[in-house]
């Protein structure tokens, strides 16, 4: 085997040394606050579940009705024959909810993502990304073959600087100008905190440039109809490209795009991870379009209410337990604890106590800057919320924090 396994073991074993070592653990039971790991239960605080609808009984009617109707698998690739009418539906509802003209179904949000900045990218090209960005737009602009370009995270004068470089490019040979397409999260996933959206818009319309916002952490939980970041910061129409997941606050799986008519035609002829894989499941864009139902109605209020009020709770609880927290409104709660190999100790302590919270290491964050992503759904009952508290002050007293 010309020393396949052998080689492969030295690079776990590298993993292992460097506290970097990932693997899967089974959980029993529905995506819940509360579910069992190795047969023992244990409290869930690392799912984007944020609303508390992954396992939501009017979800999973949408889908045994949608597994009566259109059976399990889609049969084709969308531009094949798997364009089922319930993807189409899916679509409409997500271009309402969101004010927009149109918007387009992913298998995922990475995959999303992939399309997009493919679709409207060449090596001619200039993508524009914050250092934070997620794997899957990182990955996006490296295949697009576009020039990366990275500004400091949310740092609006250095994108202003990136900006101006990129002014006194052409593309070569036809002269013409590049594309300039800026892309950040609102809310970022592993840091909890937000984009200055509003800023950002002012620079990119001042270049000339594009915007696209992933709404991944946002879709169904900021602005008044719940559409975003963009709708709370009431810039939504000058954004080019939106993004989101359904695999989050809306309880499914799966990523969109959406905007204008153009920009859908465009991915539909141009998008590689969507012309090339088979359509999403039905079930699970009928359970995303009931879960849009959800979000826009009375019980989605008072499920985004409860969240905050957890949210807030939490907060302070931490706050007065003297972590360092981000000041903004947002379910996620990074407690970053530095050192791989101390996050890993913590999250073992916390899982012994009864809580899940993994640690997250490099490469999804920078090395050293290794963290608890602790999350907040509106599922969380408050007691829950004092168990994980009791549970850090015990890990607290031996020697394990930020
Ligand atoms: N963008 C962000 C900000 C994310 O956090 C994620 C998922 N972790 C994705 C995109 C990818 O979405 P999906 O999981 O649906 O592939």
């Amino acid at each position: 085997m010309s020393g396949f396994e052998d080689q492969l073991q030295e690079q776990l074993a590298r993993f292992r040394d460097a506290g970097l070592y990932r693997e899967l653990r089974p959980l029993d039971g529905a995506q819940s606050t509360h579910v069992a790991m190795a047969g023992k239960p244990v409290l869930n605080f690392s799912s984007n579940d944020y609303l508390g609808l992954a396992n939501h009984p009017a979800l999973k009617e949408a889908v045994a009705r949608a597994l009566h109707d259109f059976g399990t698998g889609s049969g084709a690739s969308r531009l094949i024959c798997g364009s089922l009418r319930i993807h189409h539906e899916l679509e409409q509802n997500i271009a309402s909810f969101k004010g927009v003209p149109a918007a387009l179904c992913f298998s995922s949000g990475y995959a999303a993502a992939l399309g997009a900045i493919g679709a409207l990218l060449g090596k001619n090209d200039i993508i524009v990304i914050d250092k934070l960005v997620h794997a899957s737009i990182v990955d996006a602009a490296r295949l697009s073959a576009a020039k990366i370009r990275v500004f400091a995270h949310n740092d609006v004068d250095d994108l202003k600087k990136i900006l101006q470089w990129a002014d006194s490019r052409s593309t070569g040979q036809t002269g013409g100008r590049p594309r300039v397409l800026i892309v950040t999260e609102s809310v970022f996933s592993m840091d909890g905190d937000l984009a200055p959206l509003r800023e950002i818009i002012e620079v990119k319309e001042r270049h000339g440039a594009w915007l696209m916002v992933d709404e991944a952490h946002a879709t169904g939980l900021f602005g008044e109809r719940a559409r975003g970041l963009a709708e709370a910061f009431g810039i939504a129409d000058r954004i080019e490209v939106q993004m989101g997941t359904l695999g989050k606050a809306l309880g499914s799986a799966g990523g969109y795009i959406c905007g204008s008519r153009a920009l859908i035609e465009l991915l539909v002829n141009r998008a590689r991870s969507f012309i090339f894989s088979t359509a999403p499941t039905p079930a699970s864009s009928a359970a995303a379009t009931e879960a849009l139902r959800i979000v826009q109605s009375a019980e989605g209020q008072e499920r985004r209410a409860l969240l905050w009020q957890r949210v807030d709770e939490t907060k302070n609880a931490l706050i007065r337990a003297g972590w360092r927290i981000p000041v903004v409104q947002s379910p996620i709660l990074p407690l970053v604890v530095g050192q791989e190999a101390s996050a890993v100790s913590l999250a073992s302590e916390l899982l012994a106590l009864g809580i899940l919270i993994p640690a997250i290491r490099y490469p999804t964050v920078a090395r050293g800057a290794a963290r608890l992503r602790l999350t907040i759904s509106a599922s969380h009952a408050a007691e829950e919320i004092a168990q994980l508290m009791g549970a850090l002050a015990q890990c607290r007293t031996k020697g394990l924090s930020a």
